[in-house]
């Protein structure tokens, strides 16, 4: 394979950007794959060599590489309308209005311009709307670079996962495991008073994929009704991904008090929210007393790119063409595991799968059993064979993979063919 002009981009990247990376998760060993440009459900690198990619931009790319016509037209008239203005537009309104219509949770809206910024406003807004601190984070989750849930160890002896996050923010977070209906009630008897949200993830996606027990989202949301407490899902993976239009708070049937968007719903553009009733959404300024703003919010490229993009969702079989694609790729990947390496285990619903390189072959129900699959395998041998067979995966084991709307069953078929001969 000719990889001559990545690695000499790699060389001149590690001079002027650290790890030569924008993204911590990019840094793939000996070098990462540098892309020249997208198709369909496939990416092509800067020395041509054509792959299958399951990486899609690490979720925004619901209908994959080459947007459709009317998600293209709308990009390019916007854009040549002028870049921003730092003024409102009514492409932002319309999109808060599909929004509403399509998610029975969300009244209202505020856009912002990634997820971490809007897991970060959310854990402000639920702080300034209940007048209490401690948020209850799941261990294994994630909500992008967000000092308030970069945190690690049990509740009342969390500490920053990283460096840079001073231990008076970790000491406001209550870390329990995904899933764990009695660490829930002890974090609530401890601390129930002090608990502003639970920030959960209604399914793991970024140590995944895990899928909350029957009963599990049900318990917090009670636990909340009971404590004044607010249940923030971050469906910034899941979003108008799993369980389509209504998103995963639709699929499992449990109405969150805030919602933390991104990814999907900016069409591949750079985008978060936070959306919710009314009554706590309008805590944010100019309305309440929270503050939050933002010069790039509700960017009308990214609006006009998000609600073209779910326009198409919804006028098109979109979410039923992947959902089967998935459906089909995860069966075949479980009779290859049962053949080949019956101690791995499938994972993954609707559009999202990947597979668990857990020694044991146990239920996954939380982030440890996640953690624990970890390997080298996966890293030095596992996923350069996959590249060498035209097939990319995300540097990061853990991660959830994504299809796309533009993937085929021909697609799916070389991708299982890729995986038997590398498992
Ligand atoms: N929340 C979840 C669930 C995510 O998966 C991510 C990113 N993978 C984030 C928040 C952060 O989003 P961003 O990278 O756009 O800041």
């Amino acid at each position: 394979m000719e990889e001559s002009g990545s690695r000499e981009l790699y060389g001149r990247a590690l001079s002027v950007l650290p790890g030569g990376v924008n993204s911590a998760v990019r840094a793939i060993r000996p070098y990462p794959a540098f892309i020249g440009r997208g198709d369909g459900g496939h990416v092509i690198d800067v020395d041509g060599n054509r792959y299958i990619d399951f990486v899609m931009g690490y979720g925004p790319l619901l209908l994959g590489h080459s947007p459709p016509e009317p998600v293209r037209a709308a990009v390019q008239s916007v854009a040549s309308e002028g870049p921003m203005y730092g003024a409102p537009t009514e492409i932002e309104v319309e999109l808060a209005e599909f929004v509403t219509r399509h998610v029975p949770s969300v009244q209202m809206l505020r856009f912002v311009n990634s997820g971490t910024e809007a897991t970060v406003s959310a854990v402000r807004l639920a702080r300034g709307y209940t007048g209490r601190d401690k948020i209850v984070t799941i261990q294994g989750g994630y909500h992008g670079a967000n000092d308030s849930t970069l945190v690690e160890g049990e509740p009342g002896a969390a500490v920053p996962s990283t460096k840079g996050v001073p231990e008076a923010v970790a000491d406001h977070t209550l870390p329990v495991p995904f899933n764990d209906e009695q660490a829930i009630d002890h974090v609530f008897e401890e601390f129930g008073t002090e608990i502003a949200a639970i920030l959960v993830e209604p399914i793991l996606g970024n140590t995944g994929i895990v899928e909350p027990a029957a009963g599990y989202l049900e318990t917090l949301r009670s636990y909340c009704d009971e404590t004044g407490a607010l249940l923030v899902f971050d469906e910034v993976i899941t979003g108008f991904r799993v369980g389509g239009l209504g998103c995963a708070q639709g699929k499992f049937g449990i109405e969150p008090d805030v919602t933390t968007f991104g990814k999907v719903i900016g069409g591949g553009y750079p985008v978060g929210a936070i959306g919710g009733p009314a009554e706590i959404i309008e805590s944010f300024a100019p309305v309440g007393d929270v503050f939050q703003a933002g010069t790039f919010s509700g960017h009308p490229v990214t609006m006009a790119a998000g609600l073209e993009t779910l326009r198409y969702a919804a006028e098109h079989d979109v979410y039923s063409t992947m959902n089967d694609l998935g459906e089909t790729l995860r069966d075949g990947l479980r009779d290859l595991a049962e053949d080949r390496a019956p101690e791995y285990t499938v994972v993954g619903t609707d559009s999202l799968f990947k597979v668990i390189f857990t020694r044991r072959g146990r239920d996954v129900t939380n982030g440890a059993d996640v953690n624990s699959a970890q390997t080298e395998r996966w890293e030095r041998l596992f996923r350069p064979a996959m590249k060498e067979a035209g097939v990319l995966l995300p540097a990061n084991q853990l991660e959830s993979q994504f299809i796309c709307a533009q993937h085929t069953s021909e697609d799916i078929e070389e991708t299982l063919e890729a995986y038997k001969a590398a498992l």
